[in-house]
């Protein structure tokens, strides 16, 4: 007999320990909102927010059995797709448009196209190769100069043209709102995000849309309430970031 019994998974490190923890937390607090809201909780997909975090991190999440990351920096994103192609990887942040090209070779999806000329570059610069971009129009839902996205009132206009892009998947929308304290204030803005939707969806009745991607950390439980299929989720899951970030 050894003198002790090894486990069957290599011993992980403590940090990966509570990472795992948090996992469960957040997976549990999207499957009682779901239960709440009276959804399957399949309906809605967690994307682990990893960035300004190291590749070590995405990993163990990876182990836990998370496989779709989402990132807002190219160089970093680009190195840690790099480390684990085999990931399902969400680009999530402003796009510059001479960038356009590593996004469309290195991602599955992109949730801030904000307006049509990255939509056109991200189709003409999508590898033949691969399937077609899967693609979100982030919408200004509260208006802000200062934030990027499509006023509500240009969706339409937006939709019409980006369905005619070949090698692109339109499949909704996704909003960062302003922070908001109280439940009842975070579901209204994320019910006139679900009511953009509902109006394309009766537009575009061949499209398929059929994705909002709404809810981080201090909402979820209100996006999962307003029709949410993707929450983006940092903090929760990673701890507190370091900013400013790389
Ligand atoms: C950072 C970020 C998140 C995650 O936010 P947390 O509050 O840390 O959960 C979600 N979406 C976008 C677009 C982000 O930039």
């Amino acid at each position: 007999m050894p003198p002790f019994v090894q486990t069957t998974h290599a011993q992980e490190s403590p940090h990966c320990q509570i990472l795992s923890e948090n996992f469960q937390r957040v997976r549990q607090r999207i499957a009682d909102a779901c239960q709440a809201a009276q959804r399957p909780s399949e309906s809605v997909h967690l994307l682990a927010v990893s960035k300004t975090k190291p590749i070590e991190d995405v990993l163990c999440l990876a182990r836990c059995g998370q496989g779709a990351f989402g990132e807002n920096y190219l160089q970093e994103a680009l190195q840690k797709i790099a480390q684990a192609p085999e990931l399902e990887w969400h680009f999530i942040g402003p796009i510059q448009s001479n960038k356009t090209r590593p996004i469309a070779e290195h991602f599955a999806w992109v949730h801030s196209v904000d307006r049509l000329k990255i939509a056109q570059r991200l189709s003409a610069q999508r590898p033949a190769t691969l399937p077609a971009l899967q693609i979100l129009l982030e919408v200004n839902i509260d208006q802000e100069t200062s934030k990027a996205g499509f006023a509500p009132e240009a969706l339409t206009e937006a939709c019409h043209e980006v369905l005619k892009l070949p090698n692109l998947r339109l499949r909704g929308l996704m909003a960062i709102p302003q922070i908001r304290q109280t439940l009842a204030e975070q579901r209204a803005v994320f019910e006139q995000m679900q009511q953009h939707l509902a109006q394309l969806q009766e537009q575009f009745p061949e499209a398929e849309l059929d994705t909002l991607s709404m809810g981080m950390s201090g909402d979820l439980e209100a996006a999962v309430y307003q029709g949410a299929t993707w929450v983006r989720i940092g903090t929760d899951l990673f701890g507190q970031r370091a900013y400013p970030a790389p």
